[in-house]
């Protein structure tokens, strides 16, 4: 009599944590990649916890960069920026987790290196903000649409990992 209403309670709580569950677009620009900072800047955000569900590397082309940061079109910096961005590999990449959007901000710090705090990954590890090593979704919807952007369905995995129970409980 007791198997079933705990075996209802163990689903209730997965479907919880499901569906609590969200995705970030996280990349790292072309100076991290040229600077050997990959596996630096993977191993903190697979160390807090959140799972990796897409990577690739790719050169973008200008005409990309400048649909990533299309918001940014009438900022000073927009031309120097999508040059920069499309200057080397980058690696592009969907992390999953509790809050990563939110939280994934906080790993990587202000956009300002000189502002970030030390511990964040643009305060340990970048200087000037034209050469700021990371880029991180800002909120649930450029997050969506940058996924979108860089990567097919197809390239998005979905699995399960037993950690996760060691992670939320
Ligand atoms: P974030 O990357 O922290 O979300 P923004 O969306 O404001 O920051 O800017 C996007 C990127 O544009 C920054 O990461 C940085 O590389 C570049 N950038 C922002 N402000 C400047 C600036 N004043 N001069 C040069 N590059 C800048």
């Amino acid at each position: 009599a007791l198997a079933l209403p705990a075996a209802a309670y163990m689903l209730q709580e997965k479907e919880a944590h499901a569906a609590e569950m969200e995705r970030s677009f996280i990349a790292i620009k072309p100076d991290g990649v040229q600077r050997g900072l990959i596996a630096e800047i993977i191993s903190r955000f697979e160390r807090k916890g959140f799972k990796l569900v897409a990577i690739k590397i790719v050169i973008p082309s200008k005409d990309f960069a400048q649909k990533h940061y299309h918001d940014l079109k009438e900022r000073p910096f927009f031309n120097g920026l999508c040059d920069f961005l499309s200057s080397g590999p980058v690696v592009a990449m969907v992390w999953e987790g509790e809050g990563v959007i939110k939280y994934g901000r906080k790993l990587i710090g202000a956009t300002d290196p000189q502002k970030s705090e030390p511990g964040t990954i643009r305060g340990d590890l970048a200087v000037v903000v034209g050469r700021n090593i990371i880029h991180g979704s800002d909120g649930p919807e450029t997050a969506k649409d940058e996924i979108n952007l860089w990567f097919k369905p197809e390239e998005l995995t979905s699995y399960s990992s037993n950690t996760e129970k060691w992670i939320y409980g």
